[in-house]
């Protein structure tokens, strides 16, 4: 088949039964989304952002300076799609989150402008809108609180996965959270056809979802700092807390006995589906979500 854009290849990406063991002889199912032509699973988002920020009119094509605060994943996506309506792009970034993405962003045309790593998402959101109401012609799209963000993930994600079990049993679905986008808008879709399905999520320690104490972690691209939005009235069966320790360790496990080169996020949601195998009914199917890759994190030792 011979494609004709970089936009036919967003989505559609493999589930993999990974082969390793797994408690109670359940199996793990992962979403491979760093199949992404960006690399991640954020692709689907800065492409369905633009388009409907377009059809909103808040977007108009060759005219508007997109501003957005971001970890790098949804920058990378956004950018992509910017592309296409040949739009400016400006990205605030915590400085702590990883220079390849930032790299790849300003690759694709963007303009980064780097805000301070304790100030996290909060500080570059507040700095994206300062920016915002100095730039005559912007929009920020807000991926924290954009409802196209969950829709995103419900409307291609979620059917995709319930297209590649073609009627298979599925017992949880497991994911980090980052705004929760994924989670959320997955999850619906998933419970419309599996009502009984345990929707698990996944942060890393220092985020808030479980109660603890917010410090920073390693762990990148999952973790909030408050609760997203897109949760409100969803039901979430169980949080799994992934240690820092805990993430990298699936990360390298992952590529010595699987040949995946996984994110750290994958490797926290790797290790809370393990964690989640052990109290769940034997032979399980749990379908879990890789967002990204370790090539964008070979700088930082990701394999050390
Ligand atoms: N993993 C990685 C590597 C990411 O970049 C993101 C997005 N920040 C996520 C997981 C979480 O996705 P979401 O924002 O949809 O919760």
């Amino acid at each position: 088949m011979i494609y004709h854009s970089v936009y036919q290849l967003i989505g559609h990406t493999p589930l993999l039964d990974l082969d390793i063991d797994v408690p109670n002889g359940s199996r793990i199912l992962a979403k491979l989304e760093m199949k992404n032509p960006g690399g991640s699973v954020k692709d689907r988002l800065g492409l369905e952002m633009v388009e409907e920020g377009i059809r909103q009119g808040h977007i108009i094509p060759e005219k508007t300076t997109l501003i957005e605060p971001t970890a790098g994943n949804t920058g990378i996506g956004i950018a992509l799609a910017a592309q296409k309506y040949h739009l400016p792009v400006v990205f605030v970034v915590p400085d702590k989150f990883s220079p390849e993405k930032q790299m790849i962003m300003k690759a694709l045309g963007a303009k980064i402008v780097n805000t301070p790593a304790n100030g996290g998402m909060k500080g570059a959101s507040a700095k994206a809108k300062e920016l915002a109401d100095q730039t005559p012609d912007s929009y920020v799209p807000m991926q924290f609180t954009n409802p196209v963000n969950p829709l995103t993930y419900e409307r291609t994600l979620g059917p995709e996965i319930i297209a590649d079990l073609a009627g298979q049993p599925l017992t949880a679905f497991v994911a980090g959270a980052g705004t929760g986008g994924t989670f959320a808008g997955t999850a619906r879709a998933l419970r419309a056809a599996y009502p009984d399905v345990q929707a698990v999520a996944v942060e890393p320690e220092g985020s808030i979802l479980n109660g603890g104490p917010e410090h920073q972690h390693r762990t990148e691209g999952i973790g909030v700092e408050m609760i997203p939005p897109f949760f409100k009235g969803l039901k979430i069966n169980e949080v799994q807390t992934i240690s820092d320790d805990d993430a990298f360790a699936q990360v390298k496990r992952a590529a010595s006995d699987l040949g995946l080169l996984i994110g750290s996020s994958s490797g926290a949601a790797l290790q809370a589906s393990l964690n989640v195998a052990q109290h769940l009914p034997a032979k399980s199917t749990i379908v879990t979500i890789f967002p990204d890759g370790s090539d964008r994190y070979l700088g930082e030792g990701i394999y050390n």
